[in-house]
């Protein structure tokens, strides 16, 4: 016999079936009371989605690209992100800011494309860490589930915050405690 690398291994009763035990009932009943037993104990579970739990306050969600105070997206498309990112999870396409956009952009490069490939993403909050203009975090927020792959590819516009100053609530809204 193989010797077990733990002591956590249960040799198992392999003794012939007596009168009781060919009976059955005996056990039943214990696997009845340790059932029923349960019912009076506080359920582990909770009714998600009516309840939720407290969140750790180092709990990574689904990311949020930033905008600043006047509703500019931070975002330069400086890549840092996507070289952080150990999933390579990450891809971007970079574009010129052109005269007149000074309001919905922050800086002269801005991201025209955005995307963050959710079933690659292992949640580890490097891309924030990585990203020098406060333009992405990782939020309290679930990824909702999807039944296509495709469904997973998040881009700019799931990925970007309302505009605080024309969408005041849903911006306070999504932005949660962060
Ligand atoms: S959380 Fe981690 S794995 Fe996900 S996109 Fe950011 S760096 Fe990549
Ligand atoms: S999110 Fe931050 S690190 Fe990533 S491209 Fe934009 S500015 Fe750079």
């Amino acid at each position: 016999m193989m010797q077990s690398l733990t002591n956590r291994a249960k040799p198992v009763d392999r003794r012939p079936m007596n009168f009781v035990d060919r009976l059955y009932l005996p056990a039943v009943l214990k696997g009845m009371s340790i059932t029923f037993g349960h019912i009076f104990k506080k359920p582990p579970t909770i009714k998600y989605p009516e309840q939720t739990r407290e969140f750790s306050p180092v709990f990574r969600g689904l990311h949020v690209l930033n905008r600043d105070e006047e509703g500019r997206e931070r975002c330069t498309a400086c890549g840092l992100c996507a070289v952080a990112c150990p999933a390579e999870a990450i891809t971007m396409e970079a574009a010129e800011r052109e005269p007149g956009e000074e309001n919905l952009y922050r800086e002269e490069k801005y991201a025209a494309r955005y995307e963050i490939n959710m079933l690659r993403c292992i949640f580890c909050g490097l891309c924030e860490e990585a990203c020098p203009k406060d333009a992405i975090y990782l939020s309290e927020t679930f990824a909702p589930s999807n039944f296509a792959r495709k469904g997973f590819i998040y881009g700019k516009k799931d990925l970007l915050i309302p505009n605080p100053v024309t969408q005041p609530e849903e911006y306070a809204k999504a932005k949660g405690k962060r």
